[in-house]
């Protein structure tokens, strides 16, 4: 592989981790042709290694490896305050194995067999959120506004109501438009803990949130993991709002 295709790929570097040539190969051919250069590594030690040596853009990052699997590279790395965003590839439909990944600080996960467009449509976004998000004081997502400084929101033009708890857990979850939060992130990010007992709380707030918000709140249930705020198409709520 040229050494300097990540220098020149407009897109990036991205570092695919996976064991299976054939998968892999099929990672590469889509993200090439989006424009990201791609180093591959077939093990956890590899891995880490490239991600030393190329400083990807992000990881594409299989679950099951040899050696160092992708959950445990990804707690090394994190470990380490690397906060290169990591998608998970993870083999089957396993709800603790995705929450685990959230939580180690994983940014997405996809699920096998899955759409080579998929990834790169999950990537752009990884990429969109994850580029300096943190320094802006107003976000707009669609038809929702975020006002970060007042800490007001606008929704299709109406001004709800919402308490302080409401308005942060909303702010957190449009922070990262489209990515999946679980209940103890969002208790760590607005209440600063997470504990079991208050497990609950989240919940009831979130549907205060989405009663105050109304149908097109945009708020996400993911079973069996957590929530998610999807940017919505300005257009179609645009058509909801006519009259
Ligand atoms: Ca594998």
């Amino acid at each position: 592989m040229n050494p300097r295709a990540g220098l020149d790929a407009p897109a990036g570097l991205v570092l695919v981790v996976e064991d299976e040539p054939a998968i892999a190969a099929v990672e590469r051919l889509y993200l090439t042709k989006a424009g990201f250069g791609v180093e591959t590594a077939a093990d956890g030690r590899a891995a880490w290694a490239a991600v030393k040596a190329h400083r990807p853009v992000a990881i594409v990052l299989d679950v099951g490896l040899p050696q160092i699997d992708g959950i445990e590279l990804c707690r090394r790395l994190r470990a380490e305050d690397d906060w290169t965003p990591i998608i998970f590839v993870t083999a089957r439909d396993d709800e603790l194995e995705r929450l685990l990944a959230l939580e180690l600080g994983g940014d997405d996960y996809l699920t096998k067999p899955f759409s080579p467009r998929e990834l790169v449509t999950r990537l752009r976004a990884v990429l969109r959120r994850t580029n300096g998000p943190a320094t802006r004081s107003r976000i707009v997502l669609g038809p929702l506004e975020v006002d970060l400084e007042q800490r007001s929101v606008v929704l299709r033009g109406a001004r709800p109501a919402l308490t302080a708890t409401e308005f942060d857990l909303l702010a957190h979850l449009a922070r990262s438009p489209g990515r999946v939060f679980s209940r103890e992130q969002l208790q760590s990010a607005v209440w600063g803990h997470a504990d079991h007992a208050s497990g609950r709380s989240v919940d009831v707030h979130i549907a205060q949130l989405r009663a105050k918000l109304g149908p097109g709140s945009g708020i996400r249930t993911v079973r069996g993991v957590g929530y998610a705020l999807d940017e919505q198409d300005a257009e179609a709520a645009a058509t909801g709002s006519a009259g």
